[in-house]
């Protein structure tokens, strides 16, 4: 179609326009199909919702009844194959980033992008932080940028009127499209290939189950073996419980700046025995990395480099009890892998192989979690510099 603005129907010429334009009366209003459907298409506005973080209240309040974007016929729909403007509004991570990717190309054409708040545009102050992706344009092409931390919904409302402005223009043929650096639509795999993913292995799942079930005899240890008997007591325990456990170790001292650390030969076994005792939820695996001469409070000063990995567990029900203790390791030195007694241990001990490279002998799929798999060092290392160069996605 001809694109024709309604400046030119002074200049139209019809016999039965004319004549119309002639009869006493009547008034003629006149105009170009083009011009109604944008301004259908600019008023219509359907937006799909890709809120994450802190920016995403703002994101609600712009739909609630002060600023009403209704008015403007936006209407939020939570579903990508419905929507034509997809708004970020928040940190997105280097793993959402390929999810956000799959959102948008589920979005059909013509569709728009919309960056909200800081976080969105540049990574903010997580900008150079490990997992952060440094602005949604290094994968996505952006429409308009609305900026602020957070911006609030008067904003965003002003920039869904300049996303109005560029569609007309578009349409018109009078907008400069920016070049894009193809360099930066690149987005790295995300490192841990999911469920359905075509990249995951089907020993992988299977390995897994079979790890999250049986563990092998040869990791246990004679002395604390768990007796054979009726299923174990969940009644919740009380605190001397898990500290009689530690003096069966040997440890008697309770440090107050940390959990106990217990010898590492032993941590299998003490995990096997308390989750038979009903400390049956795995609540987090931690580790830290202390350079020579650096160490808990107190630490001596020729004490070498080493890491300290703390457990926590948690009894299930009313009253529930923590136990957590920690093991010691030399950089390189493994420790044996919890996953054949807790599924959850699977993926926190990848993360802190991941972030701070403790390995963790047996372990079924020891890959990177957080980061890329062609990623360089680890970030959680006290050696890491805080300020450390681009990331890869860059
Ligand atoms: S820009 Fe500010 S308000 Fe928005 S998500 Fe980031 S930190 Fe939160």
């Amino acid at each position: 179609m001809a694109v024709k603005t309604s400046d030119d129907a002074g200049h139209f010429r019809h016999p039965l326009y004319q004549t119309l334009l002639e009869s006493p009366g009547l008034t003629v209003g006149t105009a170009v199909l083009d011009d109604l459907m944008t301004w259908g298409l600019t008023n219509a506005l359907w937006m799909f919702p890709m809120a994450t973080s802190c920016c995403g209240i703002e994101f609600m309040a712009a739909a609630a009844s002060r600023v009403d974007m209704d008015r403007m016929g936006v209407i939020i729909r939570a579903t990508p194959r419905h929507a034509d403007v997809m708004v970020v509004a928040g940190t997105i991570t280097v793993k959402m980033a390929p999810r956000v990717l799959k959102l948008w190309e589920q979005m059909p054409e013509p569709k728009w992008c919309i960056a909200m708040g800081s976080c969105a545009i540049s990574g903010d102050f997580y900008r150079n932080l490990y997992s952060v992706v440094p602005g949604i344009d290094t994968f996505l092409p952006v429409d308009v940028y609305v900026p602020g931390c957070p911006p609030n919904p008067e904003a965003l409302m002003a920039g869904m009127i300049r996303l109005q402005e560029k569609i007309r223009a578009e349409r018109k043929g009078e907008f400069k499209q920016p070049e894009t650096n193809p360099a930066l639509l690149k987005i790295s795999n995300p490192s841990v290939p999911r469920l359905n993913d075509p990249a995951r292995r089907a020993e992988q799942s299977h390995e897994q189950e079979l790890s999250a079930h049986s563990p092998t005899e040869d990791e246990a240890t004679p002395a604390l073996e768990v007796s054979a008997g009726p299923a174990p007591d969940l009644a919740p325990l009380t605190a001397p419980d898990f500290e009689g456990l530690l003096k069966e170790l040997g440890v008697t001292e309770l440090p107050k700046d940390g959990p106990p650390i217990i010898p590492l030969a032993q941590h299998l076994a003490l995990a096997r025995k308390l989750k038979a005792l009903g400390y049956r939820q795995l609540v987090t695996i931690a580790a830290t990395h202390w350079l020579k001469g650096k160490g808990r409070k107190g630490a001596d000063e020729a004490e070498p480099e080493h890491f300290e990995i703390a457990y926590a567990l948690r009894t299930v029900g009313k009253g529930s009890h923590v136990a957590a203790w920690a093991v010691r390791v030399e950089p390189g030195q493994p420790v044996l892998t919890l996953s054949g007694v807790f599924a959850g241990a699977d993926w926190q001990e990848r993360e802190q192989y991941d972030l701070l490279g403790v390995t963790f002998a047996g372990h079924p799929d020891l890959r990177r979690l957080m980061m890329t798999e062609n990623y360089v060092g680890h970030p959680l290392r006290r050696e890491f510099p805080s300020d450390a160069p681009a990331a890869p996605w860059r």
